[in-house]
């Protein structure tokens, strides 16, 4: 959602005059999207602030300006304290403010400002529609958020705090947002949502429409080839959108369900609101209309008081399910959320040990997973330039990265593949029947 976030922020700036650059020491304006999803990625955020005081410094030297804002959870979060610890910032603006930007660049003068609220009006009521040719530069693939903030409170988790409470956005709204995206040459659409598979959006007629409502309409518009969703909750896995990856050609047989650990205990303790079994009985009911669905997970360690018993549970989750790919955290202490206060906090060499054999559990899975792939034909989409002159690169419908010897011309387009070899992050594969 950052992604997202930060090219709509350049979006509202553009009108402003602004334009992206890749030279961070030619930037009149430099805008640190911040994650404050674990504590590492908090930390990063003043040392960067560092690095850019230091380029701002040299900047004024030349009689040149650089203004500093902190966007992002971080700012939400800190707000006034990254002033504090920092002073070349001159402004902070939480995620749900960010459309504000060009008004508080103009009112700059009057002092570094803060702005941390959850505004009544809707920001994407404000951001301005990107130009189509900067859509076009952006990719064929592209996210859109469609909900945002979570009511569910899991005692690890900041995002409640940071991003507010459950929200979606009007079905009218999306539907005009991914019309321009596809008319811009956008070819495949990932909506995005803290808890996604919890939107209910609001129709012409003020009735409450489901994610698997939504994509069946965004299907509909000519010329978007894919649709993919993310990040969803085991407890909004609703009938009809399982239904909806057997009955729906457009939505990818893909699934990225978090269940953090597997053990009850640990679930319980984290607020997750269902156990091992119930989600290891919901994977079965998707893969009952979708066999071949790709699945994908996060997964905590080092949860407070979580045993090696714990542990095993989440690794026997793991072996049960084969996840296609999954992603692994250790357990990071975020203040103000219930799992900072618990006793029996995990000790750091712990964490790491029990995240090094996920991680090896997890890696031989995935090669194993992209290891069945070869020999297969599959739908490719392609989305850009590959690695080396003459390739391109594109995804599988189970989100596998796939580099084939082929004509740029096939950007945009699906062509079928045959996967001939596994590598560590991408299959290699090459064209086969017609070339679009
Ligand atoms: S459901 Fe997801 S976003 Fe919501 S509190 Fe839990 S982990 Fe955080």
């Amino acid at each position: 959602m950052n992604a997202y976030d930060a090219t709509r922020m350049a979006d509202v700036l553009a009108p402003e005059g602004y334009d992206e650059t890749t030279d961070i020491a030619q930037a009149d304006l430099v805008v640190l999207n911040t994650c404050h999803i674990r504590e590492r990625a908090a930390e990063k955020v003043f040392s960067e602030l560092g690095k850019v005081r230091e380029l701002k410094e040299e900047r004024a030297k030349n009689g040149q300006e650089m203004k500093i804002a902190v966007a992002g959870c971080v700012a939400q979060a800190e707000g006034a304290e990254i002033i504090r610890r920092q002073k070349a910032v001159d402004l902070v603006v939480g995620p749900q403010s960010y459309h504000r930007l060009p008004e508080m660049l103009r009112t700059l003068e009057a002092g570094a400002r803060i702005e941390t609220d959850f505004p009544i009006e809707d920001k994407f009521d404000h951001l301005a529609p990107p130009k189509p040719e900067k859509v076009a530069s952006r990719g064929i693939s592209s996210f859109l958020t469609i909900q945002e903030g979570c009511d569910k409170f899991c005692t690890f988790c900041v995002v409640p705090y940071t991003r507010g409470a459950e929200t979606s956005r009007p079905i009218s709204k999306i539907m005009d947002e991914a019309r321009h995206l596809v008319a811009s040459g956008v070819r495949e659409l990932t909506l995005l949502g803290q808890n996604v598979n919890a939107f209910h959006g609001l129709d012409e007629n003020g009735h409450s429409v489901s994610l698997a409502a939504l994509t069946a309409r965004l299907a509909e518009i000519p010329g978007l080839l894919r649709l993919r969703y993310m990040t969803s909750h085991p407890n909004d896995m609703q009938d009809d959108l399982i239904e909806a990856h057997a009955s729906q050609p457009a939505l990818m047989p893909f699934l990225h369900l978090p269940v953090q650990s597997g053990s009850d205990r640990i679930l319980q303790a984290m607020n997750r609101k269902h156990t091992a079994q119930q989600y290891v009985d919901l994977i079965a009911r998707v893969r009952s209309v979708r066999p071949d669905i790709a699945l994908s997970s996060d997964f905590i360690v080092g949860f407070p008081d979580e045993t090696e018993e714990d542990f095993q549970a989440t690794l026997n989750l793991i072996k049960n399910i084969n996840f296609g790919s999954s992603y692994f955290f250790k357990y990071s202490i975020r203040p103000g959320t219930p799992g900072a206060e618990m006793e029996h906090q995990i000790p750091e060499d712990v964490k790491s040990e029990r995240l090094r054999r996920l991680q090896e559990l997890a890696d031989g899975m995935r090669y194993a997973y992209n290891e069945t792939a070869v020999g297969q034909v599959m739908p490719v989409l392609f989305e850009k330039k590959g690695r080396y002159p003459g390739q391109i690169a594109g995804k599988t419908p189970y989100l596998q990265a796939v580099q084939v010897d082929g004509p740029d011309s096939i950007i945009g387009c699906i062509a079928d593949v045959l996967i001939t070899e596994t590598r560590t992050n991408s299959l290699m594969g090459s064209l086969v029947g017609e070339i679009p």
